[in-house]
């Protein structure tokens, strides 16, 4: 296997809305629509669309929901044979509001996602070994992430960390990634600075540089439209956003990941597949949804011309 993903997977319930509810209030919605999300879903889905062998570690509900996105990770290639599906237990579930503004408030229910362990009473699921890749995220138990990134002998391969949503308690997780990928405002959050509206480039890659704690480690910045600066030690590459008429950002940084996680385990230098993850995520924001919005290699390499 060339990437394994551990990660949340949710079922996305979105209610279209005129103006999202006030407290104590009851509206009505005027349209219902179901979409498979769930961060670490779709970082695996992007990554089977651009080509890499991926497997996925994590846990649904034995409810609907759960049947369904198993089924559409299936669907997209991927290996699920790390899915446990939790007997008594809600699959992860996101309620979404959308106003007619395109102002959203999300309600996230974590259900099976947060009693994922590799090893439990259903019987020892060991810590998968031997992958090019390991890409993980923090809708996770933070233990689990632990479990998978601290690999004994030190077979990990290259650890890819996306610290979101950025939570304070997890910081000590990052200097276990070989590379960080975070958005501004996670960026801020680990960095412990101010979230400051729009910081200079200069400010950017002087607080990447603070999280940085290993020689050898990166850390990517996701600049939404103007693209990616990435810092390592002794060195940065900056890639600008690629033009798009922009439909929904969902999904956008997850697209990132799936897709540099992707080229990575084919192995591409970094500054390579950074060019690459550029490009397949601003195919994603032109289209509606998360993970179905993922583009696959072609479209990704048609992109880059
Ligand atoms: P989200 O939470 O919406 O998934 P994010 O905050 O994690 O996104 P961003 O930095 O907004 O991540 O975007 C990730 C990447 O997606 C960017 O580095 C860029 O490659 C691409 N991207 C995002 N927005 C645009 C845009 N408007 N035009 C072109 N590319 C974009």
């Amino acid at each position: 296997m060339s990437v394994i993903v551990l990660g949340s997977v949710n079922m996305d319930v979105v209610l279209s809305v005129e103006a999202l509810p006030k407290a104590g209030e009851t509206i009505a919605a005027s349209a219902q629509n179901l979409y498979p999300g769930g961060k670490g879903a779709n970082q695996a889905i992007a990554s089977a669309r651009c080509g890499a062998p991926t497997a996925f570690f994590g846990a649904v509900g034995d409810d609907d929901y759960g049947a369904v996105l198993s089924r559409n990770l299936e669907d997209n290639g991927i290996d699920t044979r790390g899915l446990k599906v939790l007997a008594g237990k809600r699959t992860g579930q996101a309620s979404i509001y959308v106003s007619a503004t395109g102002e959203n408030s999300i309600v996230i229910l974590s259900g099976a996602n947060h009693d994922f362990v590799f090893d439990d009473d259903g019987g020892p699921m060991p810590v998968p070994a031997g992958a090019a890749v390991r890409l993980a995220q923090f809708e996770m138990p933070l233990a689990a992430i632990r479990a998978f990134f601290d690999v004994p002998g030190g077979d990990a391969g290259t650890r890819i960390l996306n610290p979101a949503p950025a939570l304070p308690e997890g910081r000590p997780l990052l200097d276990l990634a070989d590379i960080l990928v975070v958005n501004e405002t996670e960026l801020a959050t680990y960095a412990g600075a101010p979230v400051n509206g729009d910081p200079s480039p200069e400010a950017v890659i002087a607080l990447a540089h603070g999280l940085l704690s290993r020689p050898d480690q990166w850390v990517v910045v996701t600049l939404g439209a103007r693209g990616l600066v990435a810092v390592g030690s002794g060195d940065k590459i900056s890639i600008g956003g690629l033009a798009t008429e922009v439909v929904d950002t969902t999904g956008a940084g997850d697209c990132f990941c799936g897709a540099l996680a992707a080229r990575l385990s084919a192995g591409e230098p970094l500054s390579d597949a950074l060019g690459f993850a550029n490009a397949a995520a601003s195919i994603a924001v032109s289209r509606r949804g998360a993970g179905s919005s993922m583009p696959t290699l072609q479209e990704v390499v048609a992109r880059l011309g």
